[in-house]
This record gives C-alpha cells, sequence and structure tokens, in this order.
C-alpha cells in the first residue's frame, strides 16, 4: 500500500488531521486504525459510555503500574481502539481550557501555539448549537450542544448550592472566563455522540482522499537512514508494510504513540538499547514528562429522585429507552457529566485550579470490571466530582520488550508533588463546603462515600489516595518544543532528529491543559494539518 501521508490511528487527532490533509483534494492519506468500526449501538447512544468502559473489544483498557500516591493501587486507564478513538468511548464534555494554558505553550518556544491561534482552529471546527461569536464557531464539523434545558433537576440544586458557596454561575465554561459553576457542553449532535470520525473522518472518506484500514495494528515506523518511508503493522495476522510518499504522522495518543516511537527505535537510548531494539535516534524525552488529571467522588443519599430512579427499574429502563428511539432524547441522549464547574483552592491564585463535575447519578455498589451506568444504586443518589486542571507531578510511559502486542509500562506518579495532594485537600473540603449549602443539604439524606467518618487531614487524605484515579487525560508524552533536548517534537510537530516523521494528539501538549482533552486534541489534529500543508505547498 502507498500512499502521500500515512495516518497511524483514526482517534480525536488523526481524525481531524485525515480531514484537513485531504480538504483540498491533493493528496491521499491513508489511516491505520489497531480498533474496528464504529458502528454499534452503545458507541452512537451518549450514555452508553458505561458499556463501553471495560469493553476489551473496542478498549485498550490498560492497567498502571502500582502507584504508591495511589496508595499502591494500579489504576485502569481505558483508551478507545476503534475509529474516533477515546472520543467514541469518553464521556462527550466539551471544553477548551484556560487561555493561558496555550500561552504557556507559547512560552515554552512554540509559535503558532498560543492563544489567538488555537482559538481560530477551534472557532473553525466547531458547529455550536448556541452561534457563533468572537468565541466560538459556527458552521463547523464538530457539534457542541447546549444541553443547559435537559438536565436532571438535580443539577438546578448543585448550582444554586454553589452560588450559596460563593461561586458564581457561569453561563459559559467555554467562555472569557472559566471560573464559576454551570453546565458542560457536549460533543453530541441530535442526540448521538459527535465523535471525531463521525466530525471528521466520515465526511473526509466520503469526499474522497481518505483510505481506512481498521484492525490495523501498526508495530513500527520503517526507516530510510534517518527517514520515515512507512510503516509496518499486523492485520488478521499477517505481517503488511505501507510506504508513505511524503510522511508519516503518529496519531496513536499519548499511551501508543510513545510506544510506537520507543519500538521503533526512538527513545531513551539506555532502554531500547537493553531490549535490543536496533536505535535509529536517541532522545530521552520519548514517554516521559507524562501528566494526567487525577479525580475523585464523593457521592451523596439523596431525599429527591436521581437518574438512578429512572435507569435502575426494568420499566425505566424502558421508559428511557423508548423515549431515546422514538425522540432522540431524554437522559441516555446525554452525558452521564452534567453540572460542572471550576475553581481555585486558594484566593491567591489568579486562576482555577480545579474542575468540578455533577453526576446525577451513581454506582457505588458495583465492584472493579464494572461501571453499569444503565444499573445504578437502588436509592436515589449523585455524585460531586472533582480533577486538578495543572498538576504537577511527571510520570511516564515505556515498553517492556520489544513486542509491540504487550502493552507498555505506565508510571502515573500520582499525586507525586506535594502541591498536588495539598491542592485535592483543599477542594474535597470544598466539595464538602459545597455540600453544606441549604440548597444541596436540604435534599441530602447521607454522605456515602467517603462517608461523615472521614474527616481531619490525614484521614481524608488517605481516603484521596484510596480512592481517586485517572480523569483519562493522560497527555505530553512526546512534548512539544525546540529543543531536542527536553522535547520530541518541534514546534512543527516534526519529530526532532527524524525527517517525514510528526505526531499529532495529546502526546504532544507541551504541559496539559485546565480541563477535558479532547477538544485540544482535534485542534492538534487540525493545526497538524495545516502545518503539514504548508510544509509541502508547491
Ligand atoms: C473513558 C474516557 C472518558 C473521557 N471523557 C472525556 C470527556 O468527557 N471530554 C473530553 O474532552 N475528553 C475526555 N476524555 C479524553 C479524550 O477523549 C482524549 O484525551 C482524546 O480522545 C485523546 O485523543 P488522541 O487523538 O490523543 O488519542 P485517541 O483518541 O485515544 O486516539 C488514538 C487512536 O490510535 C489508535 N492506535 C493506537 N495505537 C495504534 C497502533 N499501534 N496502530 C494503529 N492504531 C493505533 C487507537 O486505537 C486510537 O483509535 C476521555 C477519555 C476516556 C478514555
Amino acid at each position: 500500500m502507498e500512499a502521500d501521508f500515512i495516518i497511524v490511528g483514526a482517534g480525536s487527532a488523526g481524525c481531524a488531521l485525515a480531514d484537513k490533509l485531504t480538504a483540498d483534494g491533493r493528496y491521499r492519506v491513508l489511516v491505520l486504525e489497531a480498533g474496528g468500526s464504529d458502528r454499534r449501538f452503545w458507541v452512537q447512544v451518549p450514555l452508553g459510555y458505561g458499556k463501553l468502559f471495560y469493553d476489551k473489544e473496542l478498549n485498550w483498557a490498560y492497567a498502571t503500574a502500582a502507584d504508591a500516591g495511589l496508595d499502591g493501587r494500579s489504576d485502569y486507564w481505558p483508551r478507545g481502539k476503534i475509529l474516533g478513538g477515546s472520543s467514541s468511548i469518553n464521556a462527550m464534555v466539551y471544553i477548551r481550557g484556560q487561555a493561558a494554558d496555550y500561552e504557556d505553550w507559547a512560552a515554552a518556544g512554540n509559535p503558532g501555539w498560543g492563544w489567538d491561534d488555537v482559538l481560530r482552529v477551534y472557532k473553525a471546527m466547531e458547529d455550536n448549537e448556541d452561534g457563533g461569536d468572537e468565541l466560538h464557531g459556527s458552521g463547523g464539523p464538530l457539534h457542541v450542544s447546549d444541553v443547559s434545558d435537559r438536565i436532571h433537576p438535580l443539577c438546578r440544586a448543585y448550582l444554586a448550592a454553589a452560588e450559596e458557596a460563593g461561586l458564581s454561575f457561569n453561563p459559559d465554561l467555554n467562555g472569557a472566563h472559566q471560573a464559576g459553576a454551570g453546565i458542560y457542553e457536549i460533543t453530541t449532535f441530535k442526540g448521538r455522540r459527535n465523535s471525531a470520525a463521525r466530525a471528521f473522518l466520515y465526511p473526509a472518506v466520503k469526499r474522497g482522499g481518505v483510505e481506512t484500514v481498521t484492525n490495523a495494528h501498526v508495530t513500527r515506523v520503517l526507516f530510510e537512514g534517518k527517514r520515515a518511508s512507512g510503516v509496518e503493522y499486523l492485520k488478521g495476522g499477517e505481517t503488511r508494510t505501507a510506504t508513505a510518499r511524503r510522511e508519516v504522522i503518529l496519531a496513536g495518543g499519548a499511551v501508543n504513540t510513545p510506544q510506537i516511537l520507543q519500538l521503533s527505535g526512538i527513545g531513551p537510548g539506555a532502554l531500547l538499547q537493553a531490549l535490543g531494539i536496533a536505535l535509529v535516534t536517541s532522545n530521552a524525552n520519548v514517554g516521559r514528562h507524562l501528566q494526567d488529571h487525577l479525580g475523585i467522588n464523593y457521592t451523596y443519599r439523596s431525599r429527591q429522585p436521581s437518574l438512578n430512579n429512572v435507569l435502575r427499574p426494568w420499566w425505566g429502563k424502558l421508559m428511557v429507552g423508548l423515549q431515546y428511539l422514538i425522540t432522540g432524547s431524554g437522559p441516555l441522549s446525554l452525558s452521564l457529566n452534567q453540572g460542572g464547574g471550576f475553581f481555585s483552592t486558594d484566593a491567591e491564585r489568579t486562576k482555577p485550579n480545579m474542575q468540578l463535575y455533577m453526576q446525577a447519578i451513581t454506582t457505588t455498589v458495583p465492584g472493579v470490571g464494572e461501571r453499569p451506568l444503565l444499573t445504578p444504586d437502588p436509592f436515589p443518589g449523585f455524585s460531586l466530582g472533582l480533577s486538578s486542571c495543572r498538576p504537577r507531578a511527571r510520570g511516564f510511559i515505556e515498553i517492556t520488550s520489544d513486542d509491540p502486542l504487550a502493552a507498555p509500562r505506565i508510571v502515573p506518579n500520582a499525586y507525586g508533588h506535594a502541591d498536588d495532594i495539598n491542592e485535592m485537600l483543599a477542594a474535597v473540603k470544598f466539595l464538602r463546603h459545597l455540600a453544606s449549602m441549604p440548597s444541596l443539604a436540604s435534599i441530602i439524606e447521607e454522605e456515602l462515600l467517603p462517608g461523615p467518618e472521614v474527616t481531619g487531614d490525614e484521614a481524608l487524605v488517605h481516603d484521596i489516595r484510596r480512592r481517586s484515579g485517572t480523569v483519562y487525560h493522560p497527555s505530553c508524552t512526546c512534548r512539544m518544543g525546540p529543543d531536542a533536548a527536553s522535547a520530541v517534537v518541534d514546534p512543527r510537530l516534526r519529530v526532532h532528529g527524524i525527517e517525514g516523521l510528526r505526531v499529532a494528539d495529546a502526546s504532544i501538549f507541551p504541559n496539559i491543559i485546565s480541563g477535558n482533552t479532547n477538544a485540544p486534541a482535534m485542534m492538534v489534529g487540525i493545526r497538524a494539518g495545516e502545518l503539514i500543508c504548508e510544509d509541502h505547498a508547491p
């Protein structure tokens, strides 16, 4: 097989990139995706999220190394292995982050990645249900839904309590400022998940110029000297190769892209030599600088009905199922995260450092390996969740053998910096303060998790370590920067020291952004397409 460009991975960034590269009809693009089709009922139904969480048919389902910061536990890391990648299994919250996050990207030596630069890309990619303005786009390929008139009534109590706790209502969490409590916009269209595959890849394939091969697991990049010439991949038990006339672009995500680079001989020299992998170029940063958001939920039994009341009984399931099938609306058409927000854990900070989630549903009963959102607790309940915005700890990802099918070792180093645990401690105290406000206190019957007996800093920190985990935003493992001594790709996303090879996915973030990472990953895909087209302009 041969194409002008080969994209490895049809995830959030890969799909957006395929669309951009073929927009003017000049190039032929081959997209190789390890997973299969997204034509599955529970992928398209937004609340089907719960059904995909542990499904190994469409999820890489990684387990991290035991982490001291998580009380010695291994954390579960779902990642999409399907057309659309993680955007086909995620919770669909649409957040772009703070302007300052991107100013930090530019300040790290990456011209063209500041807030004004990326805002232009965001606006072009969006089709916001509320229309476009100086901060939002309309008419773009990605549908962003405003569901504020469809949320569960308990979310109103959450918003009122936030106001009582001093966190004002923010009508637009992607607006001029992030601080405040509000309702998340979500990436759905007419009640269906609007993954990157649906927004970008399908239209691009229809237009022409893109060939997608599913169940194609890329095992390594092929080189002629220091120039990437193609890739090797496994399909149906056979090893095949594909040739890139111009470039190979890795878009395998923050776990798999560093893995593929390392397997291909680009990574920490000593590690690769120890595993018998021929070194193409030594770069100690491949797989390093891993950043992720950690989260924890506080869960309450409620005096008022929650989604548990309709999603648990058979008649409720039937009702919401029919509602969804007939009208495309109701709980199945929404994310489990409805209420949200951002706040600062201390008054000194000028920007929020903590994110909030309000879920009008609880699943305290199931154990490991289950996330039955459609069979929640047999009593009304809701959860208030937290996740950090810009944690300071850094983890890493590295291969442990030259077997491309072996999972890499993921070391999150959760709460590996004292600031991270301190801000989470302050945040859980705020969460309890929020829950004690009249609008919530009046409807809370009891705190189920961690439970009212857990008090005092030591016990709260122990609970944080015991119960918290990833909120599925790993990034920065092939970070962008001008210097090969501290980065993997340059500001045009070219792998340092190699020709014809770029990276375009969440692994290139120089720092994680304050918020969910799907929108930024898609933005990176589009921006990569712009840069590549510029560099190959006749
Ligand atoms: C459970 C969950 C919930 C989330 N919720 C939200 C949310 O509500 N809002 C939000 O903004 N973000 C959310 N995220 C995060 C967001 O979806 C990801 O950050 C984003 O999708 C990452 O995009 P990416 O392009 O970097 O990687 P991915 O979208 O993961 O794409 C990588 C693709 O590459 C493929 N691939 C990997 N290795 C190979 C190989 N060797 N050969 C061929 N193909 C390969 C993968 O199968 C995958 O399709 C969530 C993520 C998860 C997992």
